[in-house]
C-alpha cells in the first residue's frame, strides 16, 4: 500500500513496524458538541483506511481517545475551555455533557458505518500516566515549571517544525495573538503539560499532580493513550489537517522526547469539508449535523457516498445540490445492486473474482482512492461478461471496505418530510394523470424511483414500496 505521509511530504510505500500488527492511533472528537459532518468526513476517512488495510491482510489495532479535558478554544492554550463552554452553553456538568456528546458521537457514527475503534480511551482516565510522562520529561530537562504550569521547552529538540514544514518565523507570524496572551513561557511555541488553577481558575475537571492541583494539557492526553495501549512504536496516526499544528507536532515532541526515539512513522491528514461560507465549525452556531441530514430526507450513507467520491487529501465543497446527485447516484446503485439480487444466477467465477479484487485492492493501496474504488464497483456492474451470483459476491466483499450497506436489508426510517414528499408526489402524479399529462406523470415517477421509492398503480389507488 502507498500512502501520503504528510511527515515527509511523499508518497511511500507502507510498512508496519510490525507485520504482526498495524498500531493505528486516531484522534477522537472533543464532546462538547455535536460532531459536524466535516468531522465525519475525517473518521470516514479513518474507517476506511482501517478497513484498507484490513482487506489487503493486515490485523489492525486501532485506538481513539475521546477529549473531554484539556482542548481550549486556542490550540496554543489560550481561550476558553471548550468543555466549560458547552456546559455553560447548556446549564450542565462538564461531565454530564461528556456523557451526553460522547453517546452522539459514536450514533452518528453508526449511522454512517463508521466501526467503532477497538479501544476507545477517555482523556480524563488516564491521568496518572500523563503526570508520570510529565514527571520523566522534567527530570530529562525536557520541561519546566513556570507560574505553577508546566510547559514543554521546543528549543530542547531539533525536529520539531519537520510535520508542519513551517519555520519558527511562520509560526510567531501566525500565532501572535496567542502568544502574548502566556508570558509565563520561554518560547512562544511552548505548550502546556500541566495546568494548575493559576491559569484557568474556573477549570471544572481538576486532579492532584506534583505541581498542584489542575488538569493535564490536550496534546498530552493523545500521547499518553496511544503509548499506553500501542507501545513505543506506532505506524499510523491520524486527523483532521487542522491537526497537524499545533497538535500533531506537540505530540511528536513530547512523545520522542519522552521515548528517546523516533514513535510514529506516518501521519495521514484528511483535508477539510467546507461549506460556501468556508471551512465548517462547532463554533458557528447552526452546523451540519448527521440528525439535520436525516431530517432533511436524506440516509446518512448517501453521505458517506459522497465523501468517497472524492479523496481524502483534497478539500471537499458541501451543498445541498452536490449531496442530491450524490444520494441519487447511490440510490441508483441501490436499486441496481437489488435488481441483481432478485435475479440471482451462476456459480461463483473464482478468477474473475481475483481479478476485480486485484483491481479494487490497487485502488486503495494507491494513497486509498475511493473514486477508483467505486468505479471498479460500477465496472463489475456493467460487466456482461459476469453472472449476477459473481457481481453479488464481489459486491458484498467491497462493501467490507466501502461499507455502503449494498446489500443489507434494513428497515427504513422514514421521516416526516420523506413521507410528504411521496404523498405529494403522488397526488400530484395522479392529477397528471387525470389531465392527460402522461409525460410529466412519468417524469414523478422516475424522479420517486430515484430516491429508491416504487410506485405501484392498482385498482384500489396508488401504493408505495422504498426499496432502500
Ligand atoms: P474535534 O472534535 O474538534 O477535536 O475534531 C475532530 C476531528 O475532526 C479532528 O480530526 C479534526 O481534525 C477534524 N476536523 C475538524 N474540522 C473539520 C472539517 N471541516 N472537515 C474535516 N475534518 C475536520
Ligand atoms: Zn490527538
Amino acid at each position: 500500500m502507498k500512502l501520503y505521509n504528510t511527515l515527509t511530504r511523499k508518497i511511500e510505500k507502507f510498512v508496519p513496524y510490525n507485520e504482526e500488527e498495524v498500531k493505528m492511533y486516531t484522534c477522537g472528537p472533543t464532546v462538547y458538541h455535536y460532531a459536524h459532518i466535516g468531522n465525519l468526513r475525517t473518521y470516514i476517512f479513518e474507517d476506511i483506511l482501517e478497513k484498507s488495510l484490513e482487506y489487503i491482510g493486515y490485523n489492525v489495532k486501532r485506538v481513539m481517545n475521546i477529549t473531554d479535558v484539556g482542548h481550549l478554544t486556542g490550540d496554543g492554550d489560550t481561550g476558553e475551555d471548550k468543555m466549560l463552554k458547552g456546559a455553560a452553553r447548556e446549564n450542565k456538568t462538564v461531565w454530564e455533557i461528556a456523557e451526553y456528546y460522547t453517546e452522539a458521537f459514536f450514533n452518528d457514527a453508526d449511522k454512517l458505518n463508521i466501526r467503532k475503534p477497538l479501544i476507545i480511551e477517555k482523556a480524563s482516565d488516564l491521568i496518572e500516566d500523563y503526570i508520570k510522562m510529565i514527571e520523566k520529561l522534567l527530570e530529562d530537562g525536557y520541561a519546566y515549571i513556570s507560574n505553577n504550569n508546566v510547559y514543554f521547552d521546543i528549543s530542547k529538540i531539533d525536529n520539531y517544525y519537520d510535520l508542519s514544514g513551517k519555520n519558527s518565523e511562520d509560526l510567531i507570524i501566525g500565532a501572535r495573538e496567542d502568544v502574548s496572551l502566556d508570558e509565563f513561557k520561554r518560547n512562544p511555541y511552548d505548550f502546556g503539560l500541566w495546568f494548575t488553577v493559576s491559569k484557568f481558575e474556573n477549570q471544572a475537571m481538576q486532579w492532584d499532580s506534583p505541581w498542584g492541583r489542575g488538569y493535564p494539557g490536550w496534546h498530552i492526553e493523545c500521547s499518553g493513550i496511544a503509548i499506553k495501549h500501542l507501545g513505543e512504536h506506532l505506524d499510523i496516526h491520524c486527523g483532521g489537517v487542522d491537526n497537524i499544528f499545533p497538535h500533531h507536532t506537540n505530540e511528536i515532541a513530547q512523545s520522542e522526547a519522552y521515548l528517546g526515539h523516533e514513535w510514529c512513522k506516518y501521519w495521514l491528514h484528511a483535508e477539510h469539508l467546507n461549506e460556501a461560507a468556508g471551512k465548517m465549525s462547532k463554533s458557528k452556531g447552526e452546523f451540519l449535523t448527521v440528525y439535520l441530514l436525516q431530517e432533511k430526507g436524506y440516509n446518512p450513507l448517501a453521505y458517506r457516498f459522497f465523501c468517497l467520491q472524492s479523496h481524502y487529501r483534497n478539500q471537499l465543497a458541501f451543498s445541498y445540490e452536490s449531496l442530491d446527485v450524490a444520494a441519487n447516484s447511490y440510490n441508483k446503485l441501490l436499486n441496481r445492486v437489488n435488481q441483481l439480487k432478485n435475479e440471482a444466477n451462476g456459480d461463483i467465477d473464482s478468477e474473475q473474482v481475483e481479478r476485480y479484487q486485484e483491481l479494487f485492492k490497487s485502488g486503495l493501496n494507491n494513497d486509498l482512492n475511493t473514486s477508483t474504488a467505486l468505479t471498479i464497483l460500477y465496472d463489475v456492474l456493467k460487466d456482461k461478461t459476469l453472472n449476477n451470483n459473481t457481481k453479488l459476491y464481489l459486491i458484498a466483499d467491497f462493501d467490507s471496505v466501502l461499507s455502503l450497506d449494498l446489500l443489507k436489508e434494513k428497515e427504513i426510517e422514514i421521516s416526516e418530510e420523506l413521507l410528504m414528499y411521496i404523498k405529494e408526489t403522488i397526488t400530484k402524479r395522479n392529477a397528471a394523470k387525470q389531465n392527460k399529462d402522461y409525460v410529466l406523470a412519468d417524469k414523478l415517477r422516475e424522479e420517486l424511483k430515484d430516491k429508491g421509492i416504487i410506485i405501484k398503480d392498482s385498482r384500489e389507488g396508488t401504493t408505495y414500496e422504498i426499496v432502500r
